[in-house]
């Protein structure tokens, strides 16, 4: 029998390599780790994670506000970048050291370099030295070059795009937001799907002209329209500037900033560009077919083109989420050192946009739903909250709920206000149980929040046949 040095060789410890890691380890497989950079991926280190510390940052923006409209006394806020930096720093700092104590207490051995795979069950090791490796190879303090295993797991993630627009590569991305110590006064941010959306939202906040120029007429392409449609009224409310259909045709440096080219022959000038126009699978240096989406092509089974070999998250680029590659990582070990093999249910997908206020989804959107010619019912409802109608804010709350007008099975909700992201992930469990209309109808309200509007739509605004097209109620 063929033996290797380890059972599982996962390349890129981030989310998915991490979770994917220590599951296997726990069912008893000899694991290692290969990473290049700092533990953690993009999640913890350059995305999700310092994204959601700098929109707590900005939310403190609407808090100070409402708060003088509640009767405090407020003196004129004023943020420091540098000083959430430096805070944010420690925090990633902390999180990582948890990071490597979570790998080492679970027994997954660290092999710090970069890897290539051209053959099955061999990964070779670049960027190391004899210190990283000569104790902590496990076979006789050697350093090598190449390990073996009997399984492979490629996990390497996503980089933004630098190529989408002539001129683009040399602006700033998200990683560079994130590192920023000190603000521009006003950015122009192009493209307009989360992490243009979010950024703009927390620029706003924190005392940046925002200008976003995007391609489509809404920002969100591919979420529900009554999400879009909110997305921009509330960008625009928390005054960023929209430029639908007036994506840049190029990009050129122009003094101490930015010359966009835009559609029609004008022009905007910004100090400052975020291009926000998308990720790239890091398929460098692996042997493997690629899918039309440039990400690495698996099959059911998450194995790629080479046997042994098996990639998850966004280096598929089938969905770029975090959570879908930790589900999608533990299930393939699961499935390879474990006693049962549970295959990740992707059909409902809850995910959020960290705008503010923020959006919660599930389920898929009205326009695919017509698109999929099924019949649904479609409940809406807007409102103002109590709690920001009480300082005369005219932000709305939007909920929808489509329905299954015949079996009342609930397809999808979409949600836009205070905290969707945390009804969301409630409602995504009934989804998953598959509550119907009735049971939302038959549960108790909790007064007064936002959510109980969820359990108290009585009538459909329209129900929408195939057959016919949409009815109003
Ligand atoms: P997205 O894929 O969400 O959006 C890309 C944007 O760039 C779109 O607006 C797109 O326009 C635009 N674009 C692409 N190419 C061009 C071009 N050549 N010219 C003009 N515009 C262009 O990417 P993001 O960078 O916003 O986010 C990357 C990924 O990170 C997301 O897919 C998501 O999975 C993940 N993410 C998740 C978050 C969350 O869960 N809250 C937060 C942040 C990121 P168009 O719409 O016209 O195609």
């Amino acid at each position: 029998m063929t033996t290797f040095d380890y059972d599982l060789v996962t390349i890129g410890a981030g989310s998915g390599g991490v979770a994917a890691s220590r599951r296997a380890a726990a069912h008893g497989a000899r694991v290692a780790i290969v990473e290049g950079r700092r533990i953690g991926g993009t999640c913890v280190l350059r995305g999700c994670v310092p994204k959601k510390l700098l929109s707590y940052a900005a939310g403190f923006a609407d808090e100070v506000r409402v708060a003088r409209g509640y009767g405090w006394s407020v003196d004129e806020p004023r943020f420091d970048a540098a000083r959430w930096q430096a805070a944010k720093a420690a925090e990633l700092d902390r999180l990582e050291q948890v990071y490597r104590t979570l790998l080492s207490d679970s027994g997954v051995e660290l092999l710090p370099g970069w890897a290539r795979v051209e053959n099955p069950h061999e990964v070779q090791l670049e960027g190391w030295s004899e210190a990283d490796f000569g104790s902590t190879s496990g076979t006789g303090g050697a350093a090598r070059r190449i390990v073996t295993a009997r399984h492979v797991l490629i996990a390497t993630g996503s980089s933004p795009v630098r190529d989408s627009i002539p001129g683009i590569e040399a602006c700033a991305t998200s990683d560079d937001l994130l590192d920023l110590a000190e603000l521009p006064a006003s950015a122009a941010f192009v493209g307009s799907g989360y992490v243009a959306v979010e950024f703009a939202s927390m620029f706003a906040r924190l005392g940046v002209e925002v200008s976003m120029f995007y391609r489509d007429t809404l920002p969100l392409r591919g979420f529900d329209a009554l999400l879009r449609k909110a997305a921009a009224t509330s960008l625009a409310a928390s005054g960023v500037h929209l430029h639908p259909g007036r994506a840049p045709e190029r990009i050129e440096p122009a003094g101490d900033g930015w010359r966009l080219h835009l559609p029609g022959g004008a022009e905007h000038v910004a100090p400052w560009v975020l291009n926000a126009t998308g990720r790239r699978p890091n398929t460098a240096g692996m042997a493997v077919a690629l899918s039309p989406t440039k990400g690495i092509a698996v099959d059911e089974h998450l194995q790629t083109s080479l046997p042994g070999v098996y990639a998850i998250g966004d280096v598929t680029s089938r969905v770029n989420l975090t959570p879908v590659a930790i589900a999608d990582g533990r299930a393939l070990v699961d499935a390879l050192f474990g006693p049962e093999h549970r295959p990740v249910d992707l059909r409902r997908i809850p995910t959020a946009v960290f705008l503010h206020p923020p959006i919660g989804t599930v389920g898929p959107t009205e326009e695919q739903l017509v698109a999929s010619r099924r019949d649904f019912a479609v409940y809406e409802t807007s409102f103002r909250s109590m709690k920001t109608a009480f300082v005369g804010a005219k932000d709305r709350t939007e909920f929808k709920l489509l329905v299954d007008p015949d079996e009342g099975t609930v397809l999808a909700v979409h949600l836009s206000g205070a905290d969707a992201p945390e009804i969301i992930q409630c409602l995504a469990v009934a989804l998953t149980a598959g509550a119907r209309k009735a049971d939302f109808d038959r549960t108790l309200a909790v007064h007064p929040t936002l959510s109980e509007e969820l359990v108290l739509l009585r009538a459909p605004s329209r129900v929408w046949r195939a057959s016919e097209g949409p009815r109003g109620p």
